[in-house]
């Protein structure tokens, strides 16, 4: 019954969901249009106006289409399977394997993902001798992808001087290697199921006879060609439905243009774009501190946004001494929110810079929590780490194979797959290890040796930390990387393994490397929650669009690093800066914590940076300040009225006196710091060493 369906929606909603032919929603923040699209979607099929294989619904990431399709199978009783629901890349994919002969790909192709395709261009580079000095391959990568981004072939590159006419000849160069070997790249899986539809105009009918309808999901970060592309499955009959939100274009740097959204309104001929005015999401001291945020920016389409929800918790602001001690801090609130009955999963603690997670990880495991790493990788899984960590394992034992294997030709020094097949056998056939039979190997692998042999004599002696920085230094990898287009992320994770190394040997008293490997091993493998285990999410902010959490954690909020450096100097820069400050504020649903760090330490060395603007720009009567106050002991009494007093006397438990914790058991406390609201308690478990809790929130009593 479609009144079901329609039932629980508010009347704009509503008209979104039963709008005739193409339309475009532009609307806020959780105002529901991922729950509009969904409900279209379940609408058309029921009320038999399409059926689940004549539509195709776009979304922007592989999780957002698994959650539609569960979504809608819980809407309706039907067989999702094999409906084209998927992001932009997935479907590509699809139509090429279906149609991979008239696309002129063999029907295994293979995908290449970023690092396959520098990989694949270094061979073309090679394979026509260039001077790879005067062409960085990373440079030849990207001037590839931008080309086909914009739907530009080689051979129409516009090249006016010999450069550019040289990068030109490489891309039909490579191209022509990934059409010999059936290679696809992540652009050219766009590109080229785009030009398969526009030359093919018999197929062009087919699917625009089949999908009557297409709905795609975060319009306002689609790309032209990604639009293009859309409006070549748009027949006659065919209806076109975006919902999106201009407010929340993050993806400028990825080629996204927001100006699609006043071409689609154009090109489909429609005269206004449906809104939705009533944000479902968030209290209203989240909804107004988002609001007035984004209000600093120009040039926005405009947009009103209210709810009903009440107005909440005051938004807690901290401001930590160091980055540790925001990770300690939002681990302790974590514990106590879950203690109130609030699961993991619920809880978010979003970054502008993946490095950022480091420290927290590191907290939330000392602090036995368990979490997952979106959209991107946990620090010491990241692949520099994981080579960085290769090294210093052969700095400290030789003949681990596996760490030789990872790096004896990264970067690279011209060992190939034979001379490795070689070494190989040669090692089994001595009973040695990978590293013995270098060492009696041929002259391919002594400048490996001898960097090897060199390591482990300079690291000799070292403190931890000097010997993990001179062998990030030495190794080559942060050359390595410093060439690299997409390197800068790569080289704040290595300057941060020696961060991490630095809190190891702190907090264990233990300077050695083989410690602090196993330490690294142990923080690797172990703790990653278990699928379907409860557990805390951890991710960047461009990861975290289109979610929702009870409670986030937005971290960092530092000038320098959010807004970012690298954004400030670019044009829009700033303003996209904003955008993604609004799409962070508004993915809390209750409670929101913003956290910051008088100093930080990062690209290996410590910065001293102010609050950044974002938080002046949040309305003061929204939030309740926690900031520690570190210096001297003051003797002045806290202002009550900034304290979230939850529990008051000022040391409610003698040092020495046991304590029971509802999570770690039984305790003795250790010592108390800082003052007010701010005090801190140590607490010794057996079971699992030294906590320091946030006194007003550690759920302690008293035993005996
Ligand atoms: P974003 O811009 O962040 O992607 P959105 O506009 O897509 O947000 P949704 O995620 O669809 O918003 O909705 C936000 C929340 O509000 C969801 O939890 C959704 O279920 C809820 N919601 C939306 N509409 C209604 C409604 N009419 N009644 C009750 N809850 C609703
Ligand atoms: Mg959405």
């Amino acid at each position: 019954m479609p009144a079901d369906l329609l039932e629980t929606l508010n009347p704009e909603q509503r008209a979104a969901v039963t709008a005739p032919g193409s339309a475009l929603v532009l609307a806020g923040a959780g105002s529901g249009k991922t729950r509009v699209l969904t409900t279209r979607i379940a609408w058309l099929i029921q009320t038999a106006q399409v059926s689940p294989m004549g539509l195709m619904a776009v979304t922007f990431t592989n999780k957002a289409a698994k959650e539609m399709l569960t979504r809608l199978s819980a809407l309706l009783p039907i067989n999702t399977r094999g409906m084209w629901v998927g992001t932009f890349h997935g479907l590509c994919n699809r139509l090429l394997r279906i149609h991979h002969r008239d696309a002129g790909l063999p029907q295994r192709f293979t995908i290449l993902d970023g690092g396959d395709q520098l990989a694949a261009v270094k061979r073309a580079l090679r394979a026509l001798d260039v001077d790879t000095d005067k062409y960085d391959p990373r440079k030849v990568q990207s001037f590839i992808n931008q080309h086909k981004e914009a739907g530009v072939r080689a051979d129409r590159v516009e090249a006016w001087d010999p450069y550019s006419r040289h990068l030109a000849e490489y891309y039909a160069a490579y191209d022509a290697q990934c059409q010999r070997e059936g290679a696809v790249d992540f652009a050219e899986l766009l590109l080229r199921a785009f030009e398969l539809l526009s030359r093919n105009a018999l197929l062009r009918e087919h699917y625009q006879a089949r999908f009557r309808h297409i709905l795609v999901d975060e319009f306002q970060d689609t790309s032209r060609l990604q639009y293009e592309w859309l409006k070549l499955f748009k027949g006659p009959q065919g209806a076109l439905f975006a919902v999106g939100d201009d407010d929340q274009s993050i993806y400028a740097f990825r080629g996204a243009h927001v100006a699609n959204m006043r071409l689609f309104l154009h090109d489909l001929a429609i005269a206004e774009p449906i809104k939705l005015t009533r944000n479902y999401r968030s209290v209203s001291t989240i909804l107004d501190a988002a609001n007035a945020v984004i209000s600093h920016n120009a040039d926005r389409l405009g947009k009103d946004l209210w709810t009903d929800a009440g107005a909440g918790e005051p938004i807690r602001h901290f401001e930590a001494g160091d980055d540790a001690e925001e990770a300690r801090f939002i681990a302790s609130e974590i514990e106590a929110r879950r203690s109130d009955g609030e699961p993991y999963r619920q809880q978010a603690v979003l970054y502008r810079a993946n490095a950022q997670s480091r420290a927290i990880e590191h907290a939330l495991f000392s602090a036995g929590i368990p979490y997952r790493v979106y959209g991107g990788l946990r620090f010491f899984e990241r692949a520099e780490i994981k080579h960085a960590l290769a090294y210093l394992r052969l700095a400290a034992w030789p003949d681990d194979d596996n760490a030789l294997l990872r790096v004896v030709n990264f970067p690279a020094r011209g060992i190939g797959a034979r001379s490795l097949e070689q070494l190989a056998d040669d090692a089994a056939a001595a009973g040695t290890s990978l590293w013995a039979a270098a060492c009696r190997a041929g002259r391919k692998f002594v400048p490996f040796v001898q960097l090897i042999e060199a390591l482990r004599q300079e690291v000799t002696g070292l403190g931890l930390v000097a010997a993990v920085e001179h062998v990030v230094v030495r190794s080559g990898l942060l050359e390595h990387y410093g060439n690299d287009r997409d390197g800068a992320e790569r080289i704040d994770n290595l300057t941060e393994l020696a961060n991490a190394a630095g809190a190891y040997a702190a907090e264990s008293d233990d300077q050695s490397l083989e410690g602090f490997l196993a330490h690294a091993a142990l923080e690797a493998g172990e703790h990653e929650a278990a699928q379907g285990q409860d557990a805390v999410q951890l991710m960047s902010v461009h990861a975290a669009k289109g979610l929702e959490f009870f409670s986030v954690y937005l971290t960092g909020l530092e000038e320098g690093l959010f807004p970012h450096d690298n954004s400030l100097n670019q044009q829009g820069g700033l303003e996209e800066e904003r955008r993604l400050m609004y799409v962070a504020i508004t993915r809390a649903r209750r409670q929101l914590y913003l956290t910051h760090a008088r100093a930080r330490l990062l690209h290996g060395q410590t910065r001293y940076a102010l609050p950044s603007r974002f938080l002046d720009e949040i309305p003061a009567g929204l939030v309740r300040s926690l900031s520690r106050r570190i210096a001297p002991a003051p003797s002045v009494a806290v202002a009550p009225a900034a304290a979230p007093v939850r529990r008051t006397a000022s040391q409610p438990f003698q040092v020495g006196a046991r304590v029971l914790h509802p999570r770690y058991g039984e305790g003795v406390v250790g010592a108390y710091q800082g003052q007010g609201p701010d005090t801190e308690i140590r607490v010794r478990f057996p079971k699992v060493g030294d906590k320091w809790f946030i006194l007003d929130y550690a759920r302690l009593t008293a035993v005996g």
